[in-house]
């Protein structure tokens, strides 16, 4: 099966120490039952540690976080240990693939990078050229042949199209995706989605303080970077668009891009695309919710 990805994936490195939200702070981090098992079998001084710091069980185990939510391997200059030590094959499976996302499909898998990591936000938000969604590879399973697949994907084509037709201002491009559906771009009440957002589970105070900000002031954003602006609404569409519930999911996408460009106001585009991406996009539970809002309310 073909495997396919946006152009600027390759272009990812983990900076490491140079991170300042370290995915290796504040999550659960989960340990694959293969390398749990490779974890146990290590000798020596940083066997035991390892064996120390892991609570086992029969789905591999994960780490037992130390104070402020450090991975215990995380050390004081905000390096893996794992990987000092042990080197990168060593790391259990979510830490090699982070901030990778996969979307599967019965034709093809797709591939991208998590906007929660301030280092594929850089690369995604500071790419001037259209991206374009490209093969890079192929996996091990055979295809399942859809028609409606191959719908599927015209589609999102023309979605992009619309999305990346840089003759016309952000809003007027939104409103061409929509009108690919027959529909009319949803208004978005800033302040009620603040308030959606604050009912939910939240990890980070300052995501907090961001949404107390966005009732206060519930305006409508002004597009500053349209370049930039295209690029999150691209990474949206490529992350969020299924064939399932096309027309809901460019809603959450196109909602997904509204409120990051309002959060942005306060604490600069980048930083809203990793605090929404983390609070919102990284928690099933939080997504699953606002898409239900968005269908219940019937905005389409
Ligand atoms: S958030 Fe991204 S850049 Fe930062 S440590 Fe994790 S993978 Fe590396």
């Amino acid at each position: 099966m073909k495997i396919f990805a946006p152009d600027y994936y390759g272009n990812f490195s983990c900076i490491a120490d140079k991170c300042r939200h370290s995915c290796c702070i504040g999550w659960e981090i989960d340990v694959d039952p293969k390398t749990a098992e490779y974890y146990k079998s290590i000798p020596g001084g940083f066997g035991k540690k390892l064996r120390e710091n892991i609570d086992f069980s029969p789905e591999g185990g994960s780490f037992r976080l130390c104070e402020n939510d450090r991975c215990p391997f995380l050390n004081d200059r905000n390096l893996c240990e794992i990987y000092i030590n042990l080197g990168e094959e060593a790391l259990s499976q979510i830490c090699d693939d982070h901030p990778r996302f996969r979307n599967f499909y019965d034709s093809r898998t797709e591939i991208g990078l998590g906007l929660c990591c301030e280092e594929a936000a850089r690369i995604i938000l500071e790419k001037e050229s259209r991206t374009e969604i490209v093969e890079i590879g192929k996996d091990e399973e055979d295809p399942y042949p859809s028609e409606d697949e191959d719908v599927f994907f015209e589609t999102r084509e023309r979605v992009f199209a619309a999305l990346q037709n840089r003759e016309k201002a952000i809003a007027e491009r939104i409103s061409d995706a929509f009108a690919i559906f027959g529909a009319v771009s949803p208004e978005t009440d800033y302040g009620k989605w603040a308030e959606n957002c604050l009912a939910l589970e939240r990890l980070d105070e300052s995501w907090t303080k961001v949404l107390e900000g966005i009732i206060k002031n519930p305006a409508p954003p002004e597009i500053k970077d349209e370049n930039a602006a295209e690029q999150l609404l691209c990474y949206f569409i490529f992350r969020h668009f299924c064939p399932e519930y096309p027309k809901i999911s460019l809603a959450f996408s196109v909602l997904c891009f509204y409120m990051t460009e309002k959060a942005a106001e306060q604490v600069g585009l980048n930083e809203a695309a990793r605090l929404w991406s983390s609070e919102i996009e990284y928690s099933d539970e939080n997504k699953d919710l606002i898409l239900r809002i968005i269908f219940d309310e019937e905005v389409l």
